[in-house]
C-alpha cells in the first residue's frame, strides 16, 4: 500500500473480491432454475439469520424501513398512535412509522453511546402524559393520541439500553420494537436476565436492512424483521406477499416486500462470514481507540459501556470544527461521512410535527459535531494510523476542544 493511497470511507469491493465466484454462483443458480422470488434459498436464509440473532422467527422482506414498517403493522400499531423514537436516525426509521398510519414522537439522546436516553423516555411519558383508564393505554396530554410503541435505534452498531427501556415500556403498556438497520450481531448484557443477548432477540419485533453498506449487506436491496412472536411472524408474512397466505387468497390489503431469491442466497454467503467481519471492526474500533490514546486525542475514542458489546457499523469522533477536519482528511485522500447532518425532528419534511431547534440539544449537537471515520472489515493498521496522524496535525493547527461528554449518562445514575 501507497502512503498516499486512497482510504475510502467504505470499501465494498474489496470485500467481495474475496469470495466473487461464490457470489456469482447464486446467479447462476438462480437463472438454472428460474427461482427469483421466494422459494428454499429464503427460507433457508431465514432460518439461518434467525438463529444468528437467537431469535424464534425471521420473515425476510425487501428493505429495512419495510421491516420496520411491517413490524409496527404486525404488532397492531397504526392509526392515529404515537410512536416514541430518537431524533439522531435515518429517515427510514420516521417513514416507517408515519406510513404505518401513526406519528412520530422525540426524544433526545445520551451524549456518550449516541443512542436514547431512558431518562428522556421516561420523562417524556411522566411529563406529557396521561393514563387512560378505560384503555390501560398512555395518552399525550397535547395530541390526544395513544402512545403505542418506542423504537430504539442501535445506532452505528451499539446496542441500546434495552433492560431500561423495556422496564419503562413495561410501566407505560408500550410495545417495543427493535431500529436494528445497523447492529446485525450487537450484544447487550441484560442484568435483568444475567446474560448476553443479541440485538433482533430483545423487543417484541426488531428490523434488519441488508443495504449493501450494512454490516451485512446484500448487493441490492433486502432486509428482515426478526421475532419470538409466532403470530407477528405470520401477520408479517401476508404484509410481504400482498395479505395473501394462499396465493391469490387477500385476507388483507398488504404490499409487494417480499425478499427475492438472489439476494437470499448473497445474504447466505455472506452470514457465514459475519461473525469474523464483526470482530474486524471491533478489532479495528480498538485500534483507533489505541491510536487516538497515543496522540493525545484519547477524548476522541468511541464510548462502549461494559453491558455493550457494538459491531461498529460506524466509527464516530466529535470534534467542533468538523467541516475544516473533513477537508483536512479528504486531502490526505482520506473518505469520512456525517450520519446524519440534520436530526430528523428539523428536517422539512416534519416540519408539520411542530418541533424547533434547541427541542433536543444532545441531537443538535451530535448532528453538528459527529464525523464518520472509515471502517470496515479490511480496514489495516497502516490505513487507521495515517487516519489518526492527519487528525493529529489538525488538532496540532486548531483548537480542538474537549467536549463534555460520558457524564451525562452517569449522572442520571445508570
Ligand atoms: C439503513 C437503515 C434503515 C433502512 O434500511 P433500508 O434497507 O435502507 O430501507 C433504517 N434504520 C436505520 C437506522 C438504518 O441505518
Amino acid at each position: 500500500m501507497n502512503k498516499t493511497d486512497k482510504i475510502p470511507f467504505l470499501d465494498l469491493s474489496t470485500l467481495h473480491a474475496e469470495f466473487e465466484e461464490e457470489l456469482v454462483s447464486v446467479f447462476t443458480d438462480a437463472l438454472r432454475t428460474g427461482g427469483f422470488v421466494g422459494g428454499p434459498a429464503v427460507e433457508k436464509f431465514e432460518q439461518d439469520f434467525a438463529a444468528f440473532c437467537d431469535a424464534r422467527h425471521c420473515v425476510g422482506v425487501a428493505s429495512g424501513t419495510d421491516a420496520l414498517r411491517f413490524a409496527l403493522m404486525a404488532a397492531g400499531i397504526g392509526d392515529g398512535d404515537i410512536v416514541i423514537t430518537v431524533p439522531n436516525s435515518f429517515i427510514a426509521t420516521t417513514e416507517a412509522i408515519s406510513q404505518a398510519g401513526a406519528r412520530p414522537v422525540f426524544v433526545d439522546i445520551d451524549d456518550g453511546t449516541y443512542n436514547m436516553h431512558p431518562r428522556e423516555l421516561e420523562a417524556y411519558l411522566e411529563g406529557n402524559c396521561y393514563r387512560d383508564e378505560k384503555s390501560g393505554y398512555w395518552r399525550d396530554r397535547k395530541l390526544g393520541r395513544r402512545v403505542a410503541a418506542v423504537i430504539p435505534v442501535h445506532l452505528y452498531g451499539q446496542p441500546a439500553d434495552m433492560d431500561v427501556i423495556q422496564e419503562i415500556a413495561d410501566r407505560f403498556h408500550l410495545t417495543v420494537i427493535e431500529d436494528a438497520c445497523q447492529a446485525h450481531g450487537a450484544e447487550y448484557f441484560s442484568s435483568t436476565d444475567d446474560r448476553w443477548k443479541k440485538a433482533g432477540s430483545m423487543g417484541k419485533a426488531a428490523a434488519f436492512s441488508f443495504y449493501p453498506g450494512k454490516n451485512l449487506g446484500a448487493c441490492g436491496e433486502a432486509g428482515a424483521v426478526t421475532t419470538n412472536d409466532a403470530l407477528v411472524a405470520q401477520k408479517i408474512r401476508m404484509l410481504r406477499d400482498h395479505g395473501q397466505a394462499k396465493k391469490y387468497f387477500h385476507d388483507v390489503e398488504g404490499y409487494n416486500g417480499r425478499l427475492d431469491a438472489i439476494q437470499a442466497g448473497i445474504l447466505e454467503i455472506k452470514l457465514k462470514r459475519l461473525p469474523s467481519w464483526n470482530q474486524a471492526r471491533r478489532a479495528a474500533a480498538q485500534r483507533y481507540a489505541e491510536l487516538l490514546d497515543n496522540a493525545n486525542l484519547g477524548w476522541l475514542a468511541g464510548y462502549e459501556p461494559e453491558w455493550s458489546r457494538s459491531v461498529y457499523h460506524l466509527y464516530v469522533i466529535r470534534v467542533q470544527n468538523r467541516e475544516r477536519l473533513m477537508k483536512q482528511l479528504a486531502d490526505a485522500n482520506i473518505g469520512t461521512g456525517i450520519h446524519y447532518p440534520v436530526p430528523l425532528h428539523l428536517q422539512k419534511a416534519y416540519k408539520y410535527l411542530g418541533y424547533k431547534a434547541g427541542d433536543f440539544p444532545i441531537a443538535e449537537a451530535m448532528a453538528s459535531e459527529l464525523v464518520s471515520l472509515p471502517m470496515y472489515p479490511q480496514l489495516v493498521a497502516e490505513q487507521q494510523e495515517r487516519v489518526v496522524n492527519a487528525i493529529q496535525r489538525f488538532a496540532l493547527e486548531s483548537v480542538m476542544t474537549t467536549p463534555a461528554r460520558k457524564t451525562r449518562y452517569a449522572a442520571a445514575g445508570d
